[in-house]
Order: structure tokens, then sequence, then C-alpha cells
């Protein structure tokens, strides 16, 4: 019997994988090819933290591929013609795939099936990365759903989500077995090694999601209705970048989430509040589909009028941590160091630079893109539009997040500033979120001198506060009519 193709892309991962489980079922050799084309990705092509744990994920899929007898085909190319030529060579039959929904990719990858079927090859796709697929969740007028709270309530009211797939046990192998480039010709890692921070901080692949996600069910799932706003605390799963690199799959996530509420009815109130999250990425993929343009312009047209200011000495002390408001700067040197924020502190991180320093989301997103590990075209859309104001369901403009209040309340003994701001570490906790109003005396005892060991705020928290306002109120005066479409 002729071979199939399973072209692997976000789906890096043998258990609950459709389109694999599909090759297997048709019979005949399977051949795992991955293909490695950012420039057809256009925003969606991984920056520079995200490569890093591509190679690893690749490298990680190749070992389990291989335990089965079988191994991952990684070419370098335009995907479409590289899929016709690997076809050629191997006289596949047939060729599988599991979805993405990225504007971008979704189009290409709408063209390579219309010309490979055109050539006469079987070609099948299946969900693999979302509860729901995003057309199947409507408001009852049939349009997309904007709001999240009705969104999560009418995808809970449906039919639940397919359960999720064994892993195939074995995958026969072809004995037409084409040529694959080494991983490390792919370029991903970099030329100066960098990454030292992420590399203590995660394990990519399959088998780390897995046990990511057991020891959040077992151990943080009953505590994670009141921890998961605390950047002190580990009490989140930290699934991000195994769920965007599909090394695990949000209907196992699912599954395996009601299945501890089962086990253990304490862990309940918990277990709702991470189905919740998960229903947020849900959301935010679903926004994307329905509005691909929201990836550089904001859903509610009237922010393309915002007076937005440009200050790049102001950002640059934002990216490198060093904007004298300690939580703002312990998340942003947390992110360079491992590659990854705590969501609370994400959304005081964002909110300073959009509100304080009213750059816009648009250069926030893109640097989050480049340093973060689990950066998602989705959920970082939806996060910067939402904390600017201007997305989806998003979080008015007039609620700016003060960071020593934030810092009081989320982070109360300041152990998180106190890990990643060491210059403040003898600071009493008193003054740990506002170091410049500590009496000169106290920031004496604790070495802490302003502008020299630990920068004075950038901006006055009430001053560009009241100037954030004022430009809002102006967008909003011309928007009485605005609507979004
Ligand atoms: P948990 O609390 O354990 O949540 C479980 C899963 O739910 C997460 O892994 C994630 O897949 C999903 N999730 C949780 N919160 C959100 C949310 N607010 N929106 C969408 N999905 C969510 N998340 C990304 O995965 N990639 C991004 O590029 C990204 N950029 C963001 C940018 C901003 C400005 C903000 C405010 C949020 C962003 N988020 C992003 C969402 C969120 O911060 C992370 O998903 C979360 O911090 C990941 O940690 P965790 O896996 O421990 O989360």
């Amino acid at each position: 019997m002729r071979p199939s193709l399973v072209w692997f892309r976000h789906d890096l991962r043998l258990a609950d994988n459709p389109a694999l489980s599909a090759a297997v079922a048709r019979g005949g050799p399977v051949i795992p090819v991955y293909i490695w084309s950012p420039q057809e990705e256009g925003e969606a092509a991984p920056g520079a933290a995200s490569r890093w744990w591509l190679h690893h994920s690749l490298a990680s899929l190749d070992t389990d591929l291989r335990a089965r007898g079988s191994g991952l085909v990684v070419r370098r190319g335009a995907a479409g013609a590289t899929l016709r030529t690997l076809v050629g060579e191997t006289g596949a039959a047939a060729v599988f795939w599991n979805r993405r929904y990225e504007p971008q990719t979704l189009s290409r990858d709408a063209d390579i099936k219309n010309a490979l079927r055109a050539g006469g090859v079987l070609v099948e796709t299946f969900n693999s990365g979302l509860l729901f697929e995003p057309w199947a969740l409507t408001t009852g007028t049939g349009k997309p759903f904007q709001v999240f709270t009705p969104f999560w309530k009418a995808a809970l009211a449906g039919k639940p989500p397919l359960g999720p797939i064994a892993a195939p046990p074995g995958l026969p192998a072809s004995s037409v077995w084409p040529a694959s480039l080494a991983l490390d010709a792919l370029g991903l890692l970099p030329a100066y090694d960098w990454t030292g921070g992420i590399r203590a901080a995660w394990t990519p692949g399959e088998h780390a999601a897995s046990a990511s996600l057991d020891r959040f069910l077992h151990d943080l799932a009953v505590g994670y209705a009141d921890d998961r706003n605390r950047p002190d605390l580990s009490g989140t799963s930290r699934l991000s970048p195994h769920l965007h690199f599909g090394e695990i799959g949000p209907r196992q996530v699912f599954a395996a989430a009601r299945a501890q509420t089962a086990r253990d009815p304490a862990c309940a109130a918990g277990i709702d509040a991470y189905l919740r999250e998960i229903g947020w990425r849900e959301f935010a993929h679903h926004v994307l589909f329905h509005f691909p343009r929201t990836t550089t312009e904001p859903l509610r047209r009237e922010f393309a009028e915002f007076p937005w200011a440009r200050n790049d000495r102001a950002q640059r002390a934002w990216r490198r941590g060093g904007t004298g408001y300690p939580l703002v700067d312990a998340g942003m040197r947390e992110l360079w160091h491992t590659g990854w924020m705590h969501n609370r502190v994400r959304m005081v991180a964002a909110s300073f630079l959009v509100k304080h320093l009213r750059v816009p989301w648009q250069d926030g997103a893109a640097w989050f893109w480049d340093t973060l590990v689990d950066a998602d075209l989705a959920n970082n859309t939806l996060g910067w539009q939402w904390t600017a104001g201007c997305g989806a369901d998003a979080a008015p403009f007039f609620r700016i997040f003060n960071p020593v209040t934030q810092g009081d309340r989320f982070d109360p003994d300041g152990t998180f500033v106190r890990r990643w701001v060491p210059e403040l570490a003898g600071l009493p906790t008193g003054w740990i979120h506002k170091p410049w109003a500590a009496p000169e005396p106290v920031r004496a005892a604790a070495g802490v001198v302003l502008d020299r060991t630990y920068p004075a705020p950038i901006v006055d928290h009430a001053k560009a506060r009241a100037t954030a306002l004022t430009a809002f109120a102006a967008i909003r005066r011309g928007a009485s009519n605005a609507s979004v479409t």
C-alpha cells in the first residue's frame, strides 16, 4: 500500500493527534514530516524564544517517533512545494494534517490542499488544537461572540468536546524513507547562546507537557481559584508553551481536569476556574478566526484614532525592566530571563506600557512575541487588545492598573519582586512596591540609591493616569457612534 504523509505543525505530539491516527487507520506506511517555512507564516512565524522551544520540541517528537520505529523527516522551504516533492519521492497517496487558524496559514493551507487534491492525492485535515471549531459556536443571531461569558456558557451548554484519542502503539515505517535535514540545519537555536535562563526553567516536549498537567491537577488545582493571581506562588499550570506547540491538546486537558474533579470533588472550584482560562484561550482563537485584522488593528475601530506617544527611551526602560515600578520591572525581567511571565503581571506590565507610557499596544505585542516561549498569535493579540481596552470583552480603558496597589495585593510579601529585582531585596515589605516613597534612612539601610542602584519612576502614576484619561476622552467624543464590524 502507498504511504501517507503526516504534516506536523502546532500538534507536536503522538497522543490525541487525529491526523496521525487517521494516517495509521488508513493502513500502509506513515511518514511524519515537519517543514520549516517561516516566510509563509507571516506574523505567526515564531520569535526568538519560541524558536528555541520549537527546536527542542521537534527533537523530542523525533525521539518519540523513533521509539515507535519511525522518525521525523525535516525539510525547509515552501510548504506546498515541499509536500508535492515528498509525494513524488515516496509515492504517497495521502496527506493528513491538523488545522491551524491564523489568518496567513489558513489561506496558505487551503491552497496546498487544493493543489494536492488536483494532483490526485487524498487530503484530510482535522481539529487538534481547539475544543470546538471556531465556526461551531455563534450567538443566537448567528454572529461570532465578542464577549467571553456568553461564549463560554454556550461552549459548556452544547455537546462536550470529543474525548482525546490514545497515541498509536506503533507506526508502520515505509521502505522508501525520504532524506531529512538535521534539526540543527534549521538554525532555530541562536548563534550566541543567551538561552540559559529559559533552559533552566523549561523542558519542551510531550512528556514534560503531560507531567506539568498531572502536577497541576494533583497539587495545584485545589488552590487555583485563589492562587492563580499570585506571581509570588507557583499556582498556575505553566502549560501555555506546551499548548501553543500542541505538545498537549485542550481536549486532553479538558478530559483530565474533569476526571480530577470526579476523583476529588474538593478540586471542583479550582478546576472550573482553570477550565475558564482554557476557555479564554479558546475565545482568543475564535476571535482571531473571525476578526483576522485584529493582529494589527484594534477590534474597536475608534481606537485607531488614539493619540499614542512615541517614547523610545521609556519603551527601552520597560523592555529592560527599568521603569522604577518594581512589579512591572520584576515581570519584564522574568520574561527576559525565562521566556514567560505570570498572567497578572502581564496585565500590569502591558497596561503600564499602553496607559502610563501611551506606547501603541502593537509595539508591546511585538516585544512579547519575540521574548515569550508561549508566544501565540491569538492569545497575545487578545491579551494586548484586552489590556489596551480596544479588543473583545476588553478591560475598560479608564480602568488603569496601579502597579503599587497591584503589587501590594498580589505580591503581598514582595517575594516576587525580591526574586527578580534583587537590588531592592533589603527593603522592608511596606516599601518594596514603592521604593521612591521610602524614607531616605530606610532606603540607605537597604542599600537602595534611587537612579544609582535602582531607577526612580520614569513617570508619575497620577499624572500618567490623568494624561491617559484625557487622551481616551478625546477618542470617546469622536466615536459616539462607532461600532465593531
Ligand atoms: P494557567 O493559568 O495555568 O492557564 C491554563 C491555560 O489557559 C494557559 O496555559 C493558556 O493556554 C490559557 N490561558 C490562561 N489565561 C489566558 C488568557 N488570559 N488568554 C488566553 N489564554 C489563557 N498566553 C499565551 O499562551 N500566549 C501569549 O502570547 C500570551 N500573551 C499574553 C499577552 C498579554 C498582554 C496578556 C495579558 C496575556 C497573554 N497570555 C498569553 C495569556 C496568559 O498570560 C498566559 O496564557 C498564562 O500566563 C500562561 O500561564 P499558565 O500556562 O501557567 O496559565
